[in-house]
């Protein structure tokens, strides 16, 4: 094969990369993976380096992100918002602290390098005059960007006045807007049900929520932001003199800093902790990020090691992680019956690795969002797995299908695969569901969810164990697995004599369970263990509980229209109702022991819990005040009697303060009630 000449191949990877950009940084629509994109600016770069000739002034390499699209006004930052050179491995860190040494000898390390997170959101710059919040704007194209201010105002993370008497006359604040993973999945799932298309990754939501033109839009998005550097007018003075301080400072004006930050000493320090961010922390944090950054801890040696290309500083690099997004072909769509009966999808793929693990399945969480991304069987589709989550299909890859011969569209199942009833779909959710509570593969989640540790916490009675317990016939439903006997449970394939009698008393000891976890085991749908707790410590019996009315379930605080609705329609549907009269006839408790009131200190008084307390939880505080007879409410009105204050205490304090009520701290509060 001939080689292609390097002037062809380098303008082939440029418009590649402008298209990319565009659709990344505009259209908030990337068809291209980020791996890909950087592969491509990784081989565009050394194409320039070895060729300066062909350097051009429109090259992406000599610019940051977009021209800002045209809807919203501009504005123009204090200082270019730049983009930072990446390292991939350990061995190009070090190149990069090489380089530093030959510019400035030793004094890179002096200070040490600062590590942070490098958060995979859409970046933003936050003007402050006199401490107030005046504009904020996305990056654009590094110099100007797109005013977004009414936006970012509707962001609890953005102060609306900075804290401290030492905030600069002018400042802008720069850091990352991101949307938490959990915010993303509950954003797209909304948007499948109202037929608006899915975000492909929380940061093209963050940026697309950024850019709404109608502030009430983004005020209904959850983003969260946090602040990373700044920018004063020339010559104003700062009060700190080192990144370490710069993110200490933030914080204390009432910025969000992220997370797992560390000063490091050396570059070994540096790499254990981008090993430990990438192994460990990633998979446990709730936002995106795609690798760390580390920068030169003196302000002044990162000043005096400037930008290179207009485009990258000297003093900082991102490291990236391995990708987490991988491509391979969809097999097949399979279907799991969940215990309430719904229908999960998921995928089965060919084999892939993605970050050191294999991947053969992935979930697709429901048929309106495989329908909503088009997924098909045969698909070239990215897959994500980060940390310990379950992997996910992010989508199919258009351009990988066939025009002419494209794979069927997938249709939404009729039947549930497992029992073959015709199944249902609630005009409120997404998810379809089987009706049939004898199903088999409902039997078995139902089961395995009634033996859990949260609910009847039947040890010893395994996934793999009930599954042979049905195989048998021994077990149908929950009910029967009060029936089983030692000898018959010897009977069966490795059961040892010992095994069997520890599981048959595992099993008896389990029906003195109080009635809150036996609500939870039943898999009523939408009653979780708050609910479950709520229902038990109000109702007391399972008699009590079947006799009540919507209304009277709705009455109590915490338990929503939904729970009650369903809590009744379980009591009414035979089966239910015949199940619970069977786990009685097996002699299983049904009654809540609730302890008794504790006093009436707090009759008729409301609070509000804020902050983080010195020895109770918010719960147990909660609870003490309920205990005593007050309520707890989580907004402060004039109705409040007071506001109970811990650490780092926010918006509510300041509103209990504006209103002049009442506010106490933990220890006022336990003196109250007569326990301290
Ligand atoms: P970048 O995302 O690689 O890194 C620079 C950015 O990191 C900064 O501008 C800032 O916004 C952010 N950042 C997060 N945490 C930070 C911290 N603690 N300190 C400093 N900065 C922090 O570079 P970029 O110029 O923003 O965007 C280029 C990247 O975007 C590419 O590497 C690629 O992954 C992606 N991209 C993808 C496509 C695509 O088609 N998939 C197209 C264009 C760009």
């Amino acid at each position: 094969m001939t080689p292609v000449p390097p002037a062809r191949r380098a303008a082939e990877l440029r418009a590649l990369l402008q298209t990319a950009s565009y659709e990344y940084h505009v259209l908030d629509r990337p068809t291209l993976s980020d791996a890909a994109y950087d592969h491509a600016f990784r081989e565009l770069q050394d194409i320039e380096r070895a060729h300066p000739q062909l350097r051009t002034p429109d090259s992406p390499t000599m610019r940051v992100g977009a021209e800002p699209a045209s809807a919203l006004a501009k504005h123009t930052h204090l200082a270019p918002m730049i983009s930072l050179g990446n390292a991939f491995t350990d061995e190009e860190l070090s190149e990069w602290e090489g380089r530093l040494a030959r510019l400035i000898g030793d004094d890179a390390r002096r200070d040490g390098y600062v590590t942070e997170l490098k958060i995979d959101g859409a970046a933003v710059s936050l003007t402050y005059r006199g401490g107030v919040f005046v504009v904020g704007s996305t990056r654009g194209n590094g110099v100007v960007g797109e005013d977004v201010t009414a936006n970012l105002r509707t962001l609890r993370d953005v102060p609306l006045r900075l804290r401290g008497d030492d905030v600069p006359p002018l400042l802008e604040i720069r850091g990352e807007c991101y949307l938490p993973f959990r915010q993303f999945e509950k954003m797209n799932e909304e948007r499948v049900a109202a037929g608006e298309p899915v975000f492909a990754n929380p940061r093209n939501s963050a940026a697309g929520s950024l850019r709404q033109l109608d502030p009430a839009v983004t005020a209904k998005r959850p983003l969260r932001f946090f602040g990373y550097a700044v920018a004063v007018a020339d010559d104003a003075a700062v009060p700190f003199d080192t990144q370490w301080e710069l993110l200490d400072t933030l914080a204390r004006w009432g910025v969000p800093v992220a997370p797992q930050r560390k000063l490091c000493a050396t570059l070994a320090e540096v790499n254990s902790w981008a090993q430990d961010v990438e192994v460990r922390v990633r998979g446990e944090l709730d936002f995106a990020i795609d690798g760390g950054v580390i920068k030169v801890n003196s302000l002044r040696l990162q000043d005096e090691l400037g930008v290179v290309g207009g485009r990258e500083p000297r003093w900082a690099i991102a490291r990236k992680f391995a990708p987490d997004i991988a491509e391979t072909t969809l097999l097949a769509i399979q279907v799991n019956v969940g215990r309430t009966g719904s229908l999960n999808p998921f995928a089965v793929l060919d084999a892939v690795e993605i970050g050191g693990t294999t991947v053969r399945l992935a979930t697709l969480h429901n048929f309106d969002l495989v329908r909503a991304k088009d997924l098909r069987v045969g698909d070239v589709v990215q897959v994500k797995r980060a940390g310990d989550v379950i992997p996910q299909v992010i989508g199919p890859v258009p351009e990988k299908r066939d025009p002419q011969h494209p794979p069927p569209i997938t249709e939404i199942p009729t039947v549930c695969p497992a029992c073959g009833t015709p199944v249902q779909r609630d005009e409120a959710e997404v998810a379809i569901y089987c009706p049939n509570v004898a199903c088999p593969d409902r039997q078995l989640e139902a089961i395995v969810h009634f033996t859990s540790r949260g609910a009847m916490d039947i040890r010893g009675l395994s996934y793999a164990r009930i599954e042979q317990l049905i195989a048998a016939g021994l077990v149908r439903d929950v009910g029967d697995i009060y029936a089983v006997t030692s000898a018959q449970l010897a009977s069966l394939e490795r059961f040892a004599a010992k095994s069997s009698e520890s599981l048959v008393d595992a099993i008896a000891a389990s029906k003195a369970q109080p009635l809150s976890r036996l609500l939870l085991g039943l898999g009523i749908r939408h009653v979780g263990q708050t609910a479950a707790q709520l229902l038990a410590r109000h109702f007391r019996t399972m008699t009590a509980l079947s006799a009540a009315t919507a209304d009277d379930v709705n009455a109590l605080r915490g338990v929503g229209q939904t729970i009650a609705l369903a809590v009744v329609a379980y009591f009414q549907d035979a089966s239910a109702a015949a199940l619970v009269r069977k786990l009685a006839a097996a002699g299983v408790n049904m009654t809540e022991l609730v302890s008794e009131s504790a006093g009436d200190a707090f009759q008729g008084m409301t609070f509000v819990v804020t902050g983080t307390l010195p020895t109770l939880s918010r719960t147990q505080a909660t609870e003490l005040i309920e205990s005593h007879g007050g309520r707890v409410t989580s907004g402060v009105s004039k109705a409040t009697t007071a506001v109970v204050v811990g650490d780092d205490a926010g918006s509510k304090l300041d509103k209990a303060r504006a209103l002049g009520i009442e506010v106490i701290d933990e220890a006022e509060l336990q003196r109250r009630a007569g326990s301290a």
